[in-house]
């Protein structure tokens, strides 16, 4: 069907560039394909730009208008649920101050009113505009507040799911009325606008799935960070609870040592070592749970003095002694000269203390520890090497995070908390010094702490 004369491209009006017929098509068809094809091209790109749903409707309904030589052109969107259509804002060329056709109105499957007719019989309805609503049955004259007969219900639908009606109203063909072109035009419109609002449903459904998992994400952080704060307080409670029983039993078994207990039987004799290496074990686990305590409510407060680095490997081998076994050989190499360091001597020693004892206990089959101090590149160096399981790459990573521990079937029955090398890090970073380590799995660990020499 050929394009009638009109006063104004509609294309024009829409801002689409009236495009050259094609060589050999009659000169009216070929426009009218090519009319089709530009307005869903550009109704597509104006309204998959945007997000706000009044602004989708706006440019929608703006550019059909223009394109159907229409006066207004609104959508309703059906709420199947409530059997219920809703005229959508940004209708273009109308508003709600026209009564009778900005209304919400029932919609309901069989009704055979026109809401029914169109959404679900999928019927174009002509010429009628009602007064009192879209659902109502037309007036005998066809004519509605708008004064017109002049309107085009279309169904809004994608291929298996009615959305609702595209209604266009009033030619602005002054006594012509909209042609079998323009319906043509606003049906292709209607099923561009359907492909469109799925578009937007589909982003929005992705949107809201996207917001809902950084919700879930927020909540897994917050319940993480409680759990840590858990943890902290517990590892206070924990460490101040048990130091004053081990005070207390270190006090008897140091008396037992020293005789103020009196003569100790030739049967307890032997075990007093071993009582006195148990509690050098119990002593540092809680010293690293009241530590790390405060590491991590910042309380911790290093008090600096200058001191020589080998004091406190030497102290630190001495109270370890006790648990070596005879498969070990513990084995000192210091400096001759003194390693003087800007330290912590508490803390320093926990630093120490956990790298020996570590190199112990993971060497279970026994072999030599070796702990070398000494001042290299202008630094100062505790380096405690084992021939012990040794650490694979893939768990380098987790070695001084807090509670990290290293779960193989070498170290399966090795008791620890995860705690100490944290700790050991965390402590010598704050020295402005670090700890590292380099490890064949099999063959045995060297952790190296570096201190800036005073
Ligand atoms: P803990 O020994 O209490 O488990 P640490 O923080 O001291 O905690 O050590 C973390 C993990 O690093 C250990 O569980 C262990 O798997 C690994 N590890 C530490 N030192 C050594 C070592 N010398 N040889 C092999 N593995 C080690």
């Amino acid at each position: 069907m050929g394009l009638r004369s009109r006063s104004q491209d509609p294309r024009e009006a829409a801002g689409v560039p009236r495009p050259a017929s094609r060589p050999g098509e009659e000169d009216g068809a070929g426009d009218a394909r090519w009319r089709v094809a530009d307005a869903m091209a550009d109704l597509w790109r104006a309204v998959s730009a945007t997000t706000d749903t009044r602004i989708f409707f706006e440019e929608l309904s703006r550019r059909i208008a223009a394109l159907a030589s229409a006066r207004g052109t609104v959508f309703w969107l059906l709420d199947a649920d409530a059997e219920m259509l809703s005229p959508q804002p940004g209708a273009a060329g109308l508003d709600d101050t026209e009564p009778g056709e900005l209304v919400s109105v029932p919609c309901r499957r069989g009704s055979g009113d026109v809401a029914d007719r169109v959404v679900f019989g999928d019927q174009v309805v002509r010429g009628w505009w009602g007064a009192g609503g879209l659902g109502q049955a037309p007036e005998p004259n066809g004519l509605g507040p708008t004064g017109s007969p002049d309107c085009v219900l279309l169904p809004w639908r994608t291929r298996d799911r009615p959305l609702g009606v595209l209604a266009a109203v009033d030619s602005n063909r002054a006594g012509v009325g909209f042609s079998d072109d323009d319906v043509r035009m606003l049906r292709a419109a209607a099923a561009a606008a359907a492909v469109a609002w799925e578009h937007r449903e589909a982003h929005g459904e992705l949107a809201l799935a996207r917001e809902r998992e950084v919700a879930g994400l927020r909540e897994q952080i917050e319940r993480s960070f409680q759990l840590e704060q858990l943890k902290t307080d517990f590892l206070k409670l924990a460490s101040h609870e048990l130091r004053g029983p081990l005070g207390v039993i270190k006090g008897y078994v140091s008396m037992m040592e020293d005789g103020t207990l009196g003569d100790v039987s030739p049967a307890l004799a032997p075990v007093l070592p071993v009582l006195r290496a148990k509690l050098e074990e119990m002593n540092q686990l809680v010293n690293e749970m009241l530590e790390t305590a405060r590491l991590d409510d910042s309380a911790l407060e290093l008090r600096l003095a200058r001191l020589d680095l080998r004091e406190v490997v030497e102290s630190a081998v001495h109270a370890l002694e006790p648990l070596t076994g005879a498969a070990h050989s513990l084995v000192v190499d210091t400096a001759a000269e003194p390693v003087l360091v800007p330290g912590d001597r508490s803390r320093l020693g926990i630093v120490v203390t956990n790298l020996v004892h570590n190199a112990i206990k993971y060497s279970p089959r026994g072999g030599r520890v070796c702990v070398c101090c000494a001042a290299a590149d202008g630094m100062a160096q505790v380096a405690v090497s084992d021939q012990g399981v040794g650490i694979a790459p893939e768990h380098m990573g987790l070695l001084f995070t807090r509670f990290g521990r290293v779960s193989t079937r070498e170290t399966a029955g090795i008791p620890g908390t995860g705690l100490g090398l944290y700790l050991a890090r965390d402590l010598a970073r704050r020295h402005g010094g670090d700890v590292q380590v380099t490890s064949t799995p099999g063959q045995g660990s060297t952790f190296t702490l570096t201190l800036p020499l005073a």
